[in-house]
């Protein structure tokens, strides 16, 4: 009897200490974007955070992405989950996004590292008011030049003022409005011109953001689209204006005078810009730039436009009933 219980105590131990082997594996150690995206698919699908991912994105050492030039005036200053992009010129830069918590310390850091002085960044724009894009807005002001102006749309200042107050696992010192965006503006800061286009969806008040990447004597028309995910959806007619913005942006690839080119994404998982990064190391001077890939840009597009069609269907369902 003893000794059946001490092999069933044993057997238990096994299971336990394997579980426990298990949840402590990384999800990854190098930034990988194929597990990160299937672990963000599995927590849209299901709405849980799987506990590997959770982990992930409070593990400050896995996310450190050293900072890099990414064009001639466009350098990556965010963490591996989460992007923040600096656009440089001599007489001053802009930021797209301000990361959160301990992020945004690491990014200011990042900006050091590259050899610029934050204090001269004129202007921040946020692409939408949730705390991994908009929770160190208020340490950013309080660090930055005194002069720094702060962009979002009308609708994402106030999202991020509700997020700031009410998000469950993250608070954060939102700041008073500042520019307030509207469709298809430009604003500058120092030489650096930004488009600004509202494409609602992910959150209402999401901004995507239109600039110059250059390369060598090449200008790119770059772009951000400000939200990819539809983990925050409120109903059928949020869904609806995912679509009608992920077909806009797409329009924007092909039309107008200076159609866009490449997506310089909020989050490198979801195009594989961690990996591109390392092509772009070893790249030599006859080689295309990594980053520029129109033909996968319009495939996200055309992926995230499938994936909020079949969501739709969800939603109007559950609204009908
Ligand atoms: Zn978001």
């Amino acid at each position: 009897m003893k000794l059946r219980h001490l092999q069933n105590a044993l057997a238990a131990l096994t299971v336990l200490s394997a579980q426990a082997s298990a949840q402590e594996q990384p999800l990854t150690t190098k930034c990988e974007s194929a597990p990160l995206m299937a672990a963000f698919v599995a927590f849209g699908e299901t709405g849980r955070m799987p506990s590997n991912l959770a982990k992930f994105l409070g593990d400050a050492a896995l996310n450190k992405v050293e900072p890099y030039k990414a064009f001639d005036n466009v350098y990556y200053v965010g963490i591996c989950w989460v992007s923040a992009w600096l656009i440089t010129s001599p007489n001053g830069h802009v930021l797209i996004d301000t990361l959160y918590g301990s992020y945004t310390s690491q990014m200011l850091s990042n900006i050091r590292a590259l050899g610029f002085d934050p204090k001269d960044i004129k202007l921040v724009v946020v692409t939408h008011g949730h705390f991994d894009h908009a929770g160190g807005i208020g340490q950013i002001k309080s660090e930055l030049a005194p002069g720094t102006r702060f962009a979002m749309t009308k609708e994402g200042w106030r999202e991020a003022a509700e997020d700031s107050v009410s998000h469950p696992r993250f608070r954060w010192q939102m700041i008073e409005p500042d520019i307030v965006l509207t469709d298809g503006q430009t604003v500058t800061g120092g030489d650096v011109v930004i488009q600004a286009f509202e494409t609602p969806g992910h959150t209402m008040g999401t901004a995507s953001f239109a600039f110059d990447a250059r390369d060598g004597a090449r200008v790119y028309r770059a772009f951000t689209v400000g939200g990819l995910g539809l983990n925050r959806i409120r109903g059928p007619e949020q869904v609806e204006a995912f679509i009608d913005s992920v077909k806009r942006i797409r329009t924007l690839t092909q039309d107008g005078p200076r159609p866009v080119e490449l997506h310089l994404t909020t989050h490198g998982f979801s195009t594989g810009l961690n990996e591109a990064k390392d092509r772009l190391k070893t790249r030599k001077p006859i080689d295309p730039h990594p980053l520029v890939d129109l033909p996968g840009f319009r495939k996200q597009l055309d992926d995230l436009q499938a994936g909020a069609e079949k969501r739709l269907v969800v939603e109007r369902q559950k609204k009908a009933n």
